[in-house]
C-alpha cells in the first residue's frame, strides 16, 4: 500500500471518521508545509516517551507535569481527598468535571461503558481494575459519574451488581452524579454550574 492509502486508512480508525473525511485529512496534510508534517510526526512519536497510563486513575497524563512514572499529578497530590474516588468513562468526562473545578476528590477512569444487552460488559470498562483499586482503605464514597443516556444507566447498574460484595465488605458508599443532570445529558457536554449542582446533590 502506498503512503497515501496507508495513511487514509489509519485516519479511518479514529473515532467518528469515515472514508471520505479521512481522505481530506491527508489532503490538509498535503497542503500544509513540510514542517508542520515533520512537528505532527515528531509529536506522535514523542507521545510514547511523554504520556503514561496512571497506575490508580488509569488516565492518561504528562510524566513532565506528574514528575513521577506510575502516578498523575492528582493521585499524587496530597491535598486530594482520598475518601472520594468519582468514576467516569472516559479521559474526557474526567477533564470535563476536573476543569469546573468543584471536585477536590480522586477519580477512576472506565476506559468505556456498557452497551445495553451487552455479553462481554467486563471487556468493556476496567472492572476489575475498579475491584483492585477499591482495596484502598482510605476510600469512603465511590460517585458514579456517568450519562443519564440508557448506556450511562446500564454501565451504571452493571457496576453496582459487581460492586455489591466489596460495597459491604468495605462498607462503602456508593452515589449517583446523574441525578442531578437532565435525563440524556452528556456528561462530556455539561457546563461547570450544573457539574456543581449535580455534585452537591448527589445521592
Ligand atoms: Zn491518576
Amino acid at each position: 500500500m502506498n503512503p497515501l492509502d496507508t495513511l487514509k486508512e489509519l485516519f479511518t480508525s479514529f473515532p467518528g471518521i469515515g472514508k471520505r473525511q479521512a481522505e481530506r485529512f491527508v489532503y490538509h496534510l498535503l497542503r500544509q508545509t513540510k514542517e508542520f508534517r515533520t512537528q505532527l510526526a515528531q509529536t506522535i512519536t514523542e507521545l510514547d516517551n511523554t504520556v503514561a497510563t496512571c497506575d490508580y486513575c488509569k488516565r492518561f497524563f504528562t510524566i513532565k507535569e506528574s514528575q513521577h512514572d506510575t502516578a498523575c499529578s492528582i493521585c499524587s497530590n496530597a491535598t486530594r481527598d482520598t475518601a472520594l474516588l468519582m468514576v467516569v468513562a472516559s479521559d474526557t468526562d474526567f477533564h470535563n468535571i476536573e476543569q469546573s473545578g468543584n471536585y477536590k476528590g480522586l477519580y477512576f477512569i472506565l476506559g468505556g461503558t456498557v452497551p445495553v444487552l451487552d455479553k462481554q460488559p467486563a471487556q468493556k470498562i476496567r472492572i476489575a481494575e475498579l475491584k483492585k483499586r477499591l482495596q484502598d482503605k482510605r476510600l469512603k464514597e465511590l460517585i458514579l459519574a456517568l450519562s443519564t443516556n440508557p448506556e450511562g444507566e446500564n454501565t451504571r447498574e452493571y457496576i453496582m451488581r459487581e460492586l455489591k460484595t466489596l460495597q459491604k465488605e468495605k462498607n462503602l458508599t456508593i452515589t449517583t452524579l446523574g441525578r442531578g443532570l437532565s435525563a440524556g445529558a452528556e456528561l462530556e457536554y455539561s457546563d461547570p454550574e450544573t457539574l456543581k449542582g449535580a455534585l452537591a446533590n448527589r445521592q
